[in-house]
């Protein structure tokens, strides 16, 4: 399909999500600004796109200030792993906070359209399952989740205020846990921690009983969807939830890893976080009805090409 050739700018562009996000829009014939400060994303990440004209990569921090030319603005920037957006609560909330005031300012500046990419967090420890988006959550507002759970909320509604209040164009997406090829193998997440444990023959840490559950999206999916979201035409704001509705316990996650890799690791059990969601699974009946969209990839086959990338990963170090 012909595309006109936009300015896009991803914030947090060197991660996990938007390298894979870089990819794609060069890949629609975009040119890309990758913008992120390097605290969990790597250069390595899209050192294979800096050969190629239409991509720029900035280290900048977005809780300043930013003036570029765009048309479309993807806001990713904020660490999404529990161990690093605990370890600087307060710059998480700034990031959150300041970072989403000066992509909608410049969005205004500009004109652009701009997405964030929020979370299922903002539903906190859910009451209701599975979550719609007219669920309004269950969140500890002062507890070690809530730099990252109320500053996501707080992102949203600045989206929503910018909307009402100056016109512009918003898309907000709620993304549930995401996984796949570049997740940081130290970045404490429990597909990357899970894989790597069960690749080096270490004992695979289940937290608490492992009977709390997850539904997890693989990476392609999730593009495609913020992607289509992005292409709706004004009116259509979201917030949207993108996710993979198959939901699984951590037990079980754990023992399809093992099958997968024909690992001998053994499974320990260490204590659970403090406010650590029981449940969570997406409802998307909307992301259907206005994307069109559903995940096309079953855990058990992106569990594989995962494994893959972080067996070679492994081999390499
Ligand atoms: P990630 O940690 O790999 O990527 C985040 C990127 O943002 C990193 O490259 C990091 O260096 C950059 N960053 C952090 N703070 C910054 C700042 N102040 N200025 C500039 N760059 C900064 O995580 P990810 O999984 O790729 O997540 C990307 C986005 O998607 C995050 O906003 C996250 O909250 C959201 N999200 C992800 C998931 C998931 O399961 N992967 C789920 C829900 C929401
Ligand atoms: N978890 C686990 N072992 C690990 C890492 C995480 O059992 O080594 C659990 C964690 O307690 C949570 C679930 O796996 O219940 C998902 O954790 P993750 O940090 O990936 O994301 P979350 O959905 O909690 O933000």
């Amino acid at each position: 399909m012909r595309m006109t050739r936009k300015r896009v700018l991803v914030t947090g562009g060197a991660g996990f999500l938007g390298s894979h996000l870089c990819e794609r829009l060069l890949a629609r014939g975009h040119e890309v600004l990758c913008v992120d400060n390097f605290l969990t994303g790597q250069r390595a990440n899209v050192a294979h796109l800096l050969g190629d004209a239409r991509f720029e990569l900035l280290r900048h921090d977005v809780t300043a200030p930013l003036e570029v030319e765009v048309d479309e603005i993807y806001n990713l920037a904020c660490p999404a792993s529990p161990v690093h957006y605990q370890h600087d609560p307060v710059k998480t909330t700034k990031t959150n906070v300041h970072g989403a005031i000066n992509m909608l300012d410049l969005a205004q500046r500009k004109g652009a359209k701009i997405l964030q990419a929020s979370t299922s967090e903002v539903y906190g420890d859910p009451a209701v399952h599975p979550q719609s988006e007219e669920y309004w959550g269950n969140v500890n507002p002062i507890g070690p989740r809530s730099c990252y759970d109320e500053g996501k909320r707080c992102a949203e509604t600045l989206f929503f205020d910018y909307r009402r209040q100056y016109g512009l164009g918003i898309k907000v997406v709620r993304i549930f846990n995401t996984y796949g090829p570049r997740m940081h193998p130290q970045d404490g997440r429990v597909v990357s921690n899970f894989i790597v444990q069960a690749l080096r023959g270490e004992d695979i840490t289940i937290y608490g009983e492992g009977t709390q559950t997850r539904s997890f999206c693989y990476v392609d999916d999730l593009i495609e969807a913020m992607l289509r979201l992005m292409d709706t035409g004004h009116d259509v704001t979201g917030p949207v939830n993108i996710g993979n509705p198959a939901e699984f316990t951590m037990l079980d996650l754990a023992h399809l890893v093992i099958e997968l890799t024909g690992s001998a690791a053994r499974l320990v059990h260490r204590p659970l976080p403090e406010d650590d969601p029981r449940q969570r699974c997406p409802d998307i009946a909307k992301a259907r009805a206005l994307l069109g969209w559903q995940p096309t990839v079953a855990l058990r086959d992106g569990l594989a090409r995962t494994i893959g990338y972080f067996d070679a990963l492994l081999s390499a170090d």
